[in-house]
């Protein structure tokens, strides 16, 4: 959220030098709208009479005292004031550190108004913390009677020179700032305007009015999400003209049905399991989208494990029998690696024509696989970022999948798509989107779910252990080596930096392998490590030559090891929720009960303990992400934070969720009130340039 007209610079403000702009700067504020915008992050209710013998219960007095002597502590002249004061309830002192000038203004016999936080010393209600203001008997109070916003600060910043700035912008500015929202839209939604809605988040006249301004705010900010996300949806309805449709698919699509069937059909006999009923469902939403005029933009999320890649390769034979190019682009080469080995094995003997290209793809090999793809005679190439590169030109891109696609950017996503036209796009993930990020972020798409397992899984039994018990998880896991199962120990850190308390991956990978269990064969893995080893030591793990690895979160995603039965999380308190859910996915993918080891810092709080509880009670990683999301907030989980997607101000998705329904809903209604709306040269409102969320989505669409 920006305030447009108000984007001077606050060096134009009255008093604010070189050192104090560094301090605003430190805290993101440059412009006037940036100051207005920084709002409090708690307040200092001073409307309640509190006397001073709430004091003694730790509560923040806030009440008229008499002074009733002046004293000394110590001599000299470090000496320091002391000031007993008393109201109806009680007697205190005011211990002056560093104000001794207050002897003058704190007179005995006077009264003033004063607001301080006392603790009992020497049996005597004392404050060094307090503010005083004078009272006299026919004028109201400046800062007593009110509630006092008190802000995040930096540098040399106090909460005075905070009010200060912010109210005397407040009161210069205030008549600039626009409403944005029609008044009908306003008034019906029961909304502050946004100049009152400003006044009373910084300094509010009551803690009721202050919560419908914070509101006001936030309604405002979703609106305008919102307004963009369903604005993408609805021009990529519109968007129908523009793709050409391809002539198979349009002339013959009884023909490519039956046709399509068979390629499927053959995939499915050969497989030695039938697909779940969610997979099946998934499908046919996916073969509805493929075979209507319009392109796809559709999210499959589903539990690690949960079938998506295979659903993924059965949806892509119906693309590539009618003609069409598929590509399938996965986060990690390892991850592409075992895709192309998976689609290798299960492909090819049907005739499809395959290529994998990564950056570590050797020259005249990468040479060869362009020239192909360009001449069609690739219908799945699979890899990684690699394959959006420059100099990747498809002949018929009809098709691009995405596995893990939280790990890519909206931006990549869609240089992906650029090079087809139109292509559909299918997204996979298995962290899934926790409904309300579902609204906003990824408004866009539609959405599958895979939230049965294939049958046959058993569930993984959930251990947490205190770091001193650590020794009896290393005996459990011994017994499995013992079974031929193997193991993943999993450590925050790489190395030893020698500034942390955290065991490492590579420390512990010796220690492990020389103390623990010597003899036993080991592998060290983490994203340090050259590709190419890194490959060669998982293809070792998956043979069974390795009976255990020691990493780094980098085997969080996707790896498939069926014999892995143990997977050992040191400071597992270091990871989030969805992390530990997708690390503890690695294990219980055969037919054998597995065991995760989470194992917690033995100074752990009650409240991270609780949260370390969650992974015990739950295998359901919808519930885990929404309970992360509630924990850390939703940046985090979907990878937005680090593509700069969304940054809201004044609203929280997940408090706010009624309200961002609402504003989903109304702007749906606007929208279909005006198509012109549709197109970034309209604006939504009248009344200059639109102010926008800060999503970096819309200009690359244009
Ligand atoms: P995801 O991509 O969701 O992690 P995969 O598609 O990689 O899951 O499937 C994980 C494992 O389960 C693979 O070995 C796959 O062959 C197997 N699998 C997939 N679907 C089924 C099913 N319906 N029944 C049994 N096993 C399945
Ligand atoms: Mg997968």
């Amino acid at each position: 959220m920006y305030l447009r007209e108000l984007q001077k610079p606050i060096t134009e403000l009255h008093g604010i030098g070189k050192s104090t702009f560094t301090a605003y700067a430190a805290l993101g504020i440059t412009t006037w709208s940036d100051l207005l915008l920084h709002f409090p992050r708690a307040y200092e209710d001073r409307t309640a009479v509190r006397p001073l013998s709430s004091g003694y219960g730790g509560e923040p007095v806030n009440t008229i005292v008499e002074v009733l002597s002046h004293s000394f502590i110590g001599s000299g002249p470090r000496r320091t004031l002391k000031v007993t004061v008393a109201d109806e309830s009680a007697t205190a002192a005011l211990v002056c550190f560093g104000r001794n000038f207050l002897q003058d203004m704190l007179r005995v016999g006077r009264r003033f108004y004063l607001y301080g936080t006392f603790s009992l010393k020497y049996h005597e209600l004392q404050t060094s913390a307090f503010e005083v203001e004078p009272w006299l008997p026919d004028q109201p109070p400046k800062a007593f009677g009110q509630i006092l916003p008190l802000y995040p600060l930096s540098g040399k910043l106090t909460q005075q020179r905070l009010r200060k700035d912010i109210s005397g912008l407040l009161s210069a500015k205030i008549k600039y700032i626009e409403n944005e929202l029609p008044e009908e839209l306003r008034e019906s939604t029961g909304l502050l305007p946004k100049a009152e809605a400003l006044e009373n988040i910084h300094f509010p006249r009551s803690m009721k009015v202050r919560e419908l301004a914070r509101k006001s705010l936030a309604y405002e900010e979703l609106l305008y999400l919102q307004l963009m996300v369903r604005r993408r949806v609805l021009r990529r309805q519109e968007s129908v003209p523009l793709r050409q449709i391809s002539s198979s698919k349009s002339a013959d699509q009884l023909g490519a049905d039956q046709l399509g069937e068979r390629l499927g059909q053959r995939l499915r006999k050969k497989l030695p399991f039938s697909l779940t009923a969610d997979q099946e469902t998934v499908l046919q939403e996916i073969e509805a989208d493929l075979m209507s005029p319009r392109p796809m933009a559709r999210l499959v999320q589903g539990d690690v494990g949960s079938g998506k890649t295979l659903t993924a390769f059965i949806s892509a034979l119906s693309v590539i029998e009618r003609g069409g190019q598929t590509a399938f682009m996965a986060p990690t080469e390892l991850l592409a690696r075992q895709h192309a080995e998976n689609a290798a094995a299960l492909l090819e003997p049907l005739g499809i024509r395959l290529a994998y290209l990564t950056g570590s793809v050797p020259k005249n090999r990468r040479g060869l696989i362009l020239k192909a793809l360009l001449a069609g005679d690739i219908d799945l190439i699979i890899g990684t970022h690699a394959l959006f590169s420059k100099d990747v030109v498809f002949r018929n891109l009809r098709y691009v999948i995405v596995d893990e696609q939280h790990r890519f950017g909206v931006l990549q996503r869609i240089a992906l798509s650029n090079k087809g036209d139109l292509p559909d796009l299918l997204l996979m993930t298995a962290t899934p989107i926790p409904r309300t990020l579902a609204l906003t972020v990824f408004g866009d798409l539609d959405v599958s779910s895979i939230r049965t397992m294939p049958p046959g899984r058993l569930p993984v039994k959930t251990h947490l252990a205190a770091e001193k018990s650590r020794d009896r998880v290393y005996a459990a896991v011994r017994v499995e080596f013992e079974r031929g199962h193997q193991a993943y120990f999993v450590y925050p850190r790489i190395e030893d930096t020698g500034k942390s308390e955290l065991r490492d991956a590579e420390s512990m990978y010796r220690y492990l392998s020389e103390t623990v269990y010597p003899g036993i064969p080991a592998g060290l893995i983490h994203s340090r490590i050259a590709e190419d080893d890194k490959l060669s030591i998982m293809e070792n793990f998956r043979q069974g030559k390795l009976s255990y690895l020691v990493s780094t979160s980098v085997v969080e995603v996707g790896v498939d090891v069926p014999n892995a039965a143990c997977m050992v999380i040191e400071h597992a308190e270091r990871f989030g929720l969805s992390a530990l859910h997708q690390l503890r996915g690695r294990v219980g993918r055969g037919s054998v009960q597995s065991y995760a080891f989470l194992i917690y810092s033995d100074e752990l709080s009650p409240e991270g303990k609780e949260r370390l509880m969650v992974m015990r009670e739950s295998h359901d990683g919808f519930v885990i992400a929404e309970k992360d999301l509630r924990i850390r907030g939703p940046g985090e989980i979907a990878g937005t934070r680090q593509s700069g997607f969304l940054k809201l101000t004044a609203a929280d998705i997940i408090l706010d969720h009624e309200l961002l329904l609402q504003a989903r809903q109304d702007a749906d209604r606007i929208l279909a009130s005006d198509p012109g709306l549709l197109h970034p040269v309209n604006q939504v409102f009248p009344g200059g340039a639109q102010p926008r969320p800060h999503l970096d989505d819309d200009r690359t669409e244009g």
